[in-house]
C-alpha cells in the first residue's frame, strides 16, 4: 500500500522534471511573435475604404495611411463626394476649414465597421494612444463594449458631440 503511494509520485516528478527542458525548443519562437503594430493598426483586409480614387488609402486631410490608424478613421461625405479620415481630429479639422460635411460615421473598434456617430459611444482619455492628439478617443457601438474598454485602460464615456468639442481643444 506504501510503496503504490511512493511509485506514483516519483514517475509524476520525473515526468515534471522532464518536461521543465522541454519547452526551451519554443521560447524563440514567442520572441519572434512580438510585434511593433499600433494598437490603432488593422490588416488591409481588415479595413474598409470608402474613398475613391488613388489616393484612397489616405487621410483626406493629413495624408497619413487609414490602415495603420484604422481603429480611430472617420468618415464623411461633402458634395456627394466621400471622405475618410484617420481620426476625430482630422474631420474636425476638415469642419473647422469650413467642409459641409454628411453623414459622419466611425469606425467601431470592436466589429471594425462604420457607424454613424450619432450611435457611437467614444472612449476619451484613455491609455491606448492618440491619433493626432494627445487625448484618444475610441469609438463603439455597444455602451457595453465602450465600458469593457473604459474598465481596462480608463478614459470616460461621452457622445460624439462631446469627443468633437474636447478634438476642437488641439486647435487653441
Ligand atoms: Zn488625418
Amino acid at each position: 500500500m506504501f510503496k503504490l503511494v511512493i511509485i506514483p509520485l516519483s514517475l509524476s516528478l520525473a515526468l515534471l522534471t522532464g518536461c521543465s527542458t522541454s519547452p526551451k525548443k519554443a521560447a524563440p519562437h514567442k520572441i519572434k511573435k512580438v510585434t511593433h503594430q499600433r494598437f490603432q493598426s488593422v490588416s488591409k483586409e481588415q479595413a474598409i475604404l470608402v474613398q475613391k480614387g488613388k489616393e484612397r488609402e489616405y487621410c483626406h486631410v493629413c495624408g497619413m495611411k487609414l490602415v495603420k490608424f484604422y481603429k480611430t478613421n472617420h468618415a464623411a461625405k461633402e458634395d456627394g463626394v466621400q471622405h475618410q479620415y484617420c481620426s476625430i481630429h482630422c474631420l474636425a479639422k476638415d469642419i473647422k476649414e469650413g467642409a459641409q460635411l454628411e453623414n459622419p460615421q466611425v469606425v467601431d473598434v470592436n466589429s471594425l465597421k462604420f457607424i454613424p456617430v450619432t450611435e457611437a459611444y467614444y472612449v476619451v482619455g484613455s491609455k491606448k494612444p492618440a491619433t493626432m492628439s494627445r487625448v484618444s478617443k475610441y469609438a463603439f457601438k455597444s455602451l457595453d463594449d465602450a465600458k469593457a474598454f473604459q474598465s481596462k485602460y480608463g478614459g470616460k464615456i461621452v457622445d460624439f458631440y462631446s469627443a468633437w468639442q474636447i478634438a476642437k481643444k488641439d486647435f487653441k
